[in-house]
């Protein structure tokens, strides 16, 4: 094989492979979206979605981004007038909090945000405190999973916290949906939100909002003016309920999606996040078998990040991955928090990516290391990820 014909791996987080089965579906011809036809399909797979979101509330497909669905939880959920928490320990948490000082005037919001240091998980005690001080709290946002520093937090204690007030928990649940437990209904998480290009194994182009009863119930009760049209979240509630959409979708994205979710759920959701936590557990181990350091305290299950060894430039590792072994991986990036570019790279497990995927990812990474002049043992990080594999 010459360079250019080597196999393409994809393990970035986001977007990431998309498996032949939902390719070949969205090639299938376009059909109308004012069909009986398209709103079976549509019916169809808003039922999967509220099992992979474990919730019976309705989850919406909205064309867009993972940030078109987040934008749309944030405008619509906020009572105007009121408090609104933030917690950003990474890129993804600090754009919450940016959305927010962009809305902020037209809902008269007060923002109150709480940073705290990448690579480490959301203070429960602190979003505790600030709840306690502030009964006019309407909404706190948290990233389950925050990609950026492949940080989890402890949602569940967080949605115990909110449950208990009037404030609404929206979840970014963008790389924990479908990757790592994230039990929307019986945790009490009022809204959560994932993107189609993670976990979902799609390509972007959809953003996802499952909403649960008190968010239902604070979407129904709005009377001031929304700063919004398309992002009306009661406009695509109302058509949910009649399996149609108010704006024309993605039609094949959609259709791609159903069978994307017959592939998540075909063992059983438990099955798939069984095996996406086999295969981090089994590259945390592989890194530190290199001698690398995480970059998390407390790693995600659905993408792994570590610290670059003195004198790896993360520009040239990362071109010789790609080019020399077809493996694509991530970088760090830049925030408010911190600067992780140049700093870190980054590995996904979430999705269409597997054993075989991984284990050629980790000699890839060694060989390139070891090229730029790390000492580390021929064999050892594949070695160590099968170990770790077949022991998880
Ligand atoms: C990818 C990602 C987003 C942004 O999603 P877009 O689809 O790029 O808008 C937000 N949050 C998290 C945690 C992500 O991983």
């Amino acid at each position: 094989m010459t360079t250019t014909e080597v196999k393409q791996r994809l393990l970035t987080p986001g977007p990431t492979a998309v498996p032949q089965e939902v390719l070949n579906e969205l090639a299938q011809p376009i059909i109308h979206h004012r069909t009986k036809q398209f709103q079976a399909i549509f019916g169809d797979l808003s039922a999967k979605l509220q099992k992979i979101f474990k919730t019976e509330g309705p989850v919406l497909s909205i064309a867009g981004s993972g940030t078109t669905a987040f934008e749309a939880a944030q405008i619509c959920l906020a009572k105007p007038g009121s408090k609104v928490i933030t917690c950003a320990g990474g890129k993804f948490g600090e754009r919450w909090q940016d959305v927010y000082d962009v809305y902020a005037k037209f809902l008269n919001l007060e923002q109150i945000k709480i940073n705290f240091d990448w690579g480490k998980a959301a203070p429960v005690d602190q979003i505790k405190k600030a709840l306690d001080e502030n009964p006019d709290v309407s909404v706190v946002t948290i990233c389950h999973s925050d990609t950026s520093t492949a940080t989890a937090s402890d949602v569940q204690a967080i949605a115990a916290l909110t449950q208990k007030t009037d404030a609404l928990l929206i979840v970014d649940g963008i790389t924990s949906v479908g990757a790592f437990e994230c039990e929307m209904d019986a945790w009490g998480i009022d809204c959560l939100v994932t993107g189609s290009q993670k976990a979902m194994m799609l390509p972007p182009g959809l953003g996802y909002v499952g909403l649960g009863k008190r968010a239902l119930a604070r979407l129904d009760a709005i009377e001031h003016d929304l700063p919004a049209y398309n992002l009306d979240l009661r406009k695509w509630v109302k058509s949910h309920a009649k399996n149609d959409v108010p704006f024309t979708p993605p039609v094949a994205l959609i259709r791609g999606q159903n069978v994307a979710c017959d592939l998540i759920l075909k063992d059983g959701l438990e099955a798939k996040i069984a095996e996406t936590k086999k295969l981090a557990a089994a590259s945390r181990a592989a890194f530190v078998a290199m001698g690398l350091t995480l970059a998390s305290e407390s790693p995600s299950d659905s993408v792994t990040g570590v610290y670059y060894p003195e004198g790896v430039v993360d520009g040239k590792f990362r071109g010789a991955v790609r080019d020399n072994h077809g493996v694509h991986i991530a970088g760090g990036q830049d925030g408010r928090g911190a600067k992780w570019k140049g700093k870190i790279f980054r590995i996904s497990h979430m999705g269409y990516v597997d054993f075989e995927d991984t284990s050629v990812a980790f000699g890839a990474m060694e060989a390139e290391l070891i090229a730029q002049g790390v000492a580390i043992e021929p064999g050892t990080a594949v070695k160590a990820f099968e170990a770790a594999y077949n022991n998880a």
